[in-house]
């Protein structure tokens, strides 16, 4: 069931437009994911939706009700929105206890008992009940954070890269948390990243933004695999983007002849494959042999880091298997991220293997 409804979204402060016609539909208790580069719109969305600021046009509804449109606007506190802010907002002048109370009234029975339960939930001890924010670390002044906005037992919840300040593991470990939490309440969330691993993990549906409209959205999965631009590929991970001339469901491109997804595509077009699909076989120190498939390269440099290297290589252009002479060389160079084991030595030729299909963009 659809919850909440964004349709031609448009706000501008002066002559910058933030957001510039944005529709997005969220699915009752799911995830989506908002990523972007910095200053794309993102903020200026969860800020519009919680009601804090409005939007030029465009209409919001949340649960069957119209929270913003030309005639209507729902004050911020009445629309049951929860917000975690970036640096997680908390009030340095409060504790612990009345931070996570904030939305309390004093006077409210049970009250000290719904704060113990609200900690208990994000997984902190009481003890830090009595703490100012400044004397906790940033993962716990996240989860007090998200403790405060969970008070008011919001029917959405818009996180704003609530996990940006937080080192690797931590920030790993906050979000996993974060995210059970979320489904044990089954709570509709939007969580607004710049990390798109972060994105693709957090979230069952992921809008990618650029320049206050969303390029594309759909499932992790569609997103990754099956971008529709080279620039919608690159802003979920490392891609790998080649001019090719398709037909009959493959591609010669320079990497040599690879399937492709679309086999009902005919003439020049962009190919797109993950460095993950790519792997390298040693020669056996002959030459190339000009039958085969795929390109064969040379290893220029490696870069050596523990668990995974990076290797440069020098595409072949002789014995190097069928070549696309219209088609102008994109890279002298391709960089990959393999996993160490089977390592190649600097100097060596090996042939590039391609697992799965490329996919073929749009445009
Ligand atoms: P970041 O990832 O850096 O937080 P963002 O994607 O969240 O960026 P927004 O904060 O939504 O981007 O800003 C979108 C654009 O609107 C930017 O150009 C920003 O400078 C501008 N902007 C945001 N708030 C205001 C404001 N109150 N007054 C003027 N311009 C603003």
């Amino acid at each position: 069931m659809t919850f909440l409804i964004l349709q031609s979204v448009r706000k501008r402060y002066g002559h910058i437009t933030a957001l510039d016609g944005v529709d997005l539909e969220v699915t009752a208790g799911s995830r989506t994911a908002i990523v972007g580069p910095s200053g794309c719109g993102k903020t200026t969305l969860l800020r519009v939706t919680a009601g804090f600021e409005l939007p030029d046009t465009g209409c919001l509804m949340l649960d069957g009700a119209v929270l913003t449109d030309a005639r209507t606007a729902v004050p911020a506190h009445q629309r049951g929105i929860g917000f975690v802010a970036q640096d997680g907002g908390l009030f340095p002048h409060l504790n612990i206890a009345d931070n996570v109370g904030f939305g309390i009234h004093r006077q409210e029975p049970g009250r000290t008992k719904r704060i113990a339960e609200l900690m208990a939930m994000v997984e902190l001890p009481l003890v830090l009940l009595r703490r100012k924010p400044h004397e906790l670390s940033g993962g716990q002044q996240q989860r007090v954070a998200l403790a405060r906005a969970l008070a008011r037992r919001p029917r959405l919840m818009l996180l704003d890269e609530p996990f940006s300040a937080l080192d690797t593991e931590l920030r790993t470990a906050t979000r996993k948390a974060v995210a059970n939490l979320l489904d044990a309440a089954g709570m509709t969330t939007i969580l607004v990243t710049h990390d798109h691993a972060e994105a693709l993990s957090f979230a069952d549906q992921v809008a990618v933004m650029r320049e206050g409209a969303f390029l594309q959205v759909g499932s992790p999965h569609e997103l990754y695999l099956r971008p529709r631009t080279a620039t919608i590929a690159t802003s979920l991970g490392e891609a790998i983007v080649l001019p090719a001339e398709l037909s009959h469901g493959w591609a010669e491109c320079e990497l040599g002849r690879i399937a492709v997804d679309e086999p009902n595509r005919f003439g020049k077009a962009q190919i797109m494959l993950r460095p993950e699909q790519i792997s390298l076989k040693p020669t056996s120190g002959g030459e190339p042999s000009s039958e085969s498939g795929t390109a064969f390269c040379r290893v220029a440099e490696i870069d050596f880091a523990g668990a995974v290297y990076t290797i440069a290589l020098q595409l072949l252009t002789d014995g190097a298997g069928p070549r696309v002479r219209d088609v102008p060389q994109a890279m002298g160079r391709l960089l990959l991220r393999q996993s160490s084991p089977l390592m190649p030595s600097e100097g060596t030729t090996v042939q590039i293997l391609v697992a799965g299909k490329a996919h073929v963009l749009a445009s």
